[in-house]
């Protein structure tokens, strides 16, 4: 490997750093130096914007240790057959970045992952060092989230979770198959034994932080997993199924999905063009229906069209109404709230508005328009004190009035 300064490092491990999506520094315990004790805080305002230059998560300082690997994930860029340029943190220059970057003000914690060196293991020790130093030897109170390997030693990983606030394990692809023929080296049985350890860890640590006030932590934000769409054949209907499974299997924060970038060089077995980027955007919303919508999977995947693919044109919910007309309108003044939160265009801040407000008194739309955020949006699909639509089973018309008008596709700034 050449002789680089930590800049040229810097400048090669932020941008390998940019396919990685997962990094949202939400959920974590509140913690502060405020007392003039340590360094740091995850309950920063205002902390300024500054690392990846993909746009995203730039409150953090998001790199890699190095993005030399031995493993050879067709879709990934850093993987062991790829002809890019490398490079190689030590552990000491990951700790000094972090920290020179945050007394400068530039970010308010650290994401780093890694390729392979060596053995997971190896990898993974180099890893928890940097979060060790940060904490142990700096008193860095910051936000750290830790990518695991999931091949790495149980003990490791456990070290790992108690310095860092959230970690993660990438599934990378929707189903086994996709993971067998795209990254073969890896294995699902693997991954998922891991991200079981983690949330038994992450219980254990719980229940212990209840009964004794002075119990280690373990990842207090969670854990966190990853998903590439579009390297495979995988449909939205596959994808909502598989988020939904681990959810549940493994009380994860979040899902995180990821476009696939077709990147230079790439192996055969790739699809030569990126998916459109609105369908990462639909699968979150997806993913915001199943959290806070009370949407079950299968629910949501019934928005999808006959290829399993949710539409690009309207968002999940709207296509989820439209094809089930018969539950609409609903009655803004009796309805229970899992039944206003099925309306487009309704909130969850919205529906609590609008529980509260209808105690008082019998709720029209001049007081919707009060309360949400778009009166024509909702108008189709409820009935008020002084408005009944017209059957929505007789409006053949009505995707055209409730959909947003198409916007020009913006150019990417960073395609690859
Ligand atoms: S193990 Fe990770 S870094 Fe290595 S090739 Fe696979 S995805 Fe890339």
């Amino acid at each position: 490997m050449a002789q680089l300064d930590v800049r040229q490092k810097l400048e090669i491990l932020a941008d390998a750093a940019k396919y990685d999506a997962s990094c949202a520094s939400s959920g974590t315990a509140k913690r502060n130096s405020s007392d003039g004790k340590g360094l740091g805080s995850t309950e920063g305002m205002g902390i300024c914007h500054a690392y990846a230059p993909d746009g995203r998560c730039i409150s953090l300082l998001k790199i890699l240790l190095t993005n030399s690997c031995i493993f050879d994930c067709h879709y990934c860029i850093n993987r062991k057959s790829s002809n890019v340029r490398r490079a190689r943190f030590t552990a000491k220059e990951v700790v000094d970045l972090t920290i020179s970057f945050y007394k400068r003000n530039y970010i308010e914690g650290l994401f780093l992952s890694s390729g392979i060196i060596r053995s997971s293991d190896y990898t993974m020790e180099q890893m928890v060092e940097v979060a060790r130093s940060l904490r142990e030897d700096h008193d860095f109170r910051g936000y750290i989230h830790l990518k695991t390997i999931p091949d790495a030693d149980p003990a490791l990983i456990e070290a790992a979770g108690r310095h860092a606030d959230r970690i993660s394990i990438n599934v990378e692809l929707p189903t086994a198959s996709g993971l067998k023929r795209l990254a073969p080296e890896k294995s699902e049985a693997r991954i998922e034994g891991a991200m079981t350890g983690i949330k038994g860890a992450i219980l254990d640590g719980k229940d212990a932080a209840r009964r004794y006030k002075s119990a280690p932590r373990f990842a207090p934000a969670g854990q966190s997993t990853q998903m590439i769409v579009g390297a495979d054949a995988a449909t939205d209907g596959d994808i909502i199924h598989r988020a939904s499974g681990l959810y549940d299997r493994f009380t994860l924060r979040r899902v995180y999905y990821s476009a696939f970038s077709p990147i230079p060089d790439a192996s055969a077995v790739l699809p030569l063009k990126r998916p459109p980027l609105m369908r990462e955007h639909r699968l979150y919303q997806s993913d915001w229906l199943m959290r806070f919508y009370d949407y079950r999977a299968d629910e949501v995947a019934a928005a999808a069209d006959d290829t399993g693919m949710l539409p690009l044109d309207i968002d999940p919910k709207l296509a989820w109404a439209l094809k089930h007309r018969d539950r609409f309108p609903v009655d803004v003044n009796r309805a229970p709230r899992e039944a206003l939160l099925r309306v487009p265009g309704l909130g969850v801040r919205a529906v609590n508005n609008i529980l509260v407000s209808r105690k008082w008194r019998r709720l029209r739309l001049d007081d919707l328009k009060r309360l949400t955020v778009s009166l024509s949006k909702i108008r189709p699909f409820i009935v008020a004190e002084d408005w009944r639509p017209l059957l929505l089973s007789d409006r053949a018309e009505l995707k055209p009035l409730v959909a947003p008008v198409a916007k020009p596709d913006q150019m990417e700034l960073f395609a690859a």
